[in-house]
């Protein structure tokens, strides 16, 4: 059994050719500048593979990746029919999607009137599901959402204290989104655990960043809401900020609407307060360096982490664990060790020996004391969707 996974962007695509049943990986890539001149990075049989090619749509960038699959050093099957499935990242579902669904005409409908909620994304999403239906008629297509794991929060979560009519007619609520790292990470918690009514908090810490309270394995809030932009403070992403700094940016800066937009989510957030970088490792090293902008900058990001935790932890009325998970989560010691430290109160303390070692595995970094445990657990969101995947569409 084997399913490529696409993922699908405005001009870009990344994709994985994955067993779903042994979790191996036999191919992996990225495809970036659709439309301008097209570059592709493939991985497979232990090298890497750089091309310069013209890809003018999304479709020559899809049979360029079958062509790489099958033909020459990068192949790893014989033919495009070796392919059992596909599997898409689709990032909102709205309302109608609480869990993965095979790709129909009605999904795809459905898709389509969601694009409002998500202009950037869906469309690539829907295109790249079309060109694989054209390009391999005969495979199923499975969608597995952002969106969906957080459908079960509710309407308490969910809504804003909005006029209601908004919620009805427009569709205006929090959705939340990272749905498959949470649900994966989660889970996986829930086996360490070895509990069946359990409590955790993940914290998703990557370039973007979100934060989940899952009790009994279904999410009950999360930092995320209508669009990726609120929550946390991540790498351009400015997170939660008083609605009111939008009109006096307007007339002080004489920004409209679109260029407000941009700049919340593409200048704010770590680069915005560093003035250096959206990757945390660069602040970390100046911070190391003394420059007070990227101390600033680290300690934000932490207190803000910090008062999640602390405000989900009394959503859930206590916690078992708190994971740590993506590239933030999974490689910053010093992050987690400033997130946790003064919550000793509530049963976490940190073990800091164990919390600077550092591997790809599913690690416990409390000490022996601690109520609370602390995993840090590498997110597969590829596997999630190789997953769902399989399960839907084996025969
Ligand atoms: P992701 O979006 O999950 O790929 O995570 C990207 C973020 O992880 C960037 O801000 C990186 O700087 C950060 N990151 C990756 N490795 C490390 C590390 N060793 N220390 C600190 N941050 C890291």
């Amino acid at each position: 059994m084997l399913v490529f996974i696409l993922n699908a962007g405005s001009s870009s695509l990344k994709y994985q050719l994955m067993n779903p049943t042994t979790q191996n990986v036999l191919a992996s890539g990225l495809v970036e500048r659709i439309g301008i001149d097209g570059r592709l990075v493939h991985i497979s049989n232990d090298s890497k593979t750089k091309l310069e090619i013209t890809m003018p749509t999304h479709k020559e960038a899809i049979e360029k990746v079958l062509e790489t699959l099958t033909t020459g050093d990068t192949k790893v099957i014989d033919s495009i029919e070796d392919i059992d499935s596909i599997g898409h990242r689709v990032v909102h579902g709205g309302e109608y999607f609480s869990k993965s669904v095979i790709v129909d005409q009605d999904v795809i409908s459905k898709l389509e009137e969601l694009i409002p909620l998500a202009p950037l994304h869906n469309p690539a999403n829907i295109l790249g599901m079309k060109i694989c239906m054209d390009l391999m008629p005969n495979k199923e297509n499975v969608a597995v959402f952002d969106t969906a794991f957080h459908q079960t929060m509710a309407p308490s979560s969910y809504m804003y204290a909005l006029p209601f009519e908004d919620y009805e007619d427009h569709g205006i609520r929090k959705y939340g989104f990272h749905g498959t790292s949470h649900s994966f990470v989660s889970n996986e918690a829930v086996k360490l655990l070895n509990k069946k009514d359990s409590k955790v908090i993940v914290c998703h810490l990557g370039n973007g960043s979100s934060i989940c309270a899952v009790r009994d394995g279904k999410s009950i809030d999360t930092s995320m809401g209508l669009t990726p932009l609120e929550g946390l403070m991540m790498g351009t992403r400015s997170g939660d900020i008083d609605a009111g700094v939008l009109s006096y940016l307007m007339s002080k800066k004489d920004m409209n609407a679109e260029e407000v937009v941009n700049y919340l989510n593409k200048k704010s957030g770590l680069l915005g307060i560093s003035g250096i970088s959206s990757d945390l490792r660069e602040i970390i090293e100046a911070g190391e360096q003394g420059n007070e902008r990227a101390e600033l900058c680290i300690d934000m990001k932490c207190k803000r982490i910090k008062k999640y935790i602390c405000s989900y932890a009394g959503m859930l009325e206590g916690v078992d664990a708190i994971c740590f998970t993506a590239g933030i989560g999974e490689n910053a010691d010093l992050i987690r060790e400033k997130v946790c430290s003064g919550l000793e109160f509530m049963g976490v303390e940190l073990d800091r020996e164990k919390n600077s070692i550092r591997n790809d595995e599913n690690r416990e970094i409390n000490t022996q004391n601690s109520k609370t445990k602390i995993f840090v657990i590498p997110t597969n969101e590829e596997f999630v969707i190789a997953k769902d995947t399989y399960s839907l569409t084996k025969a």
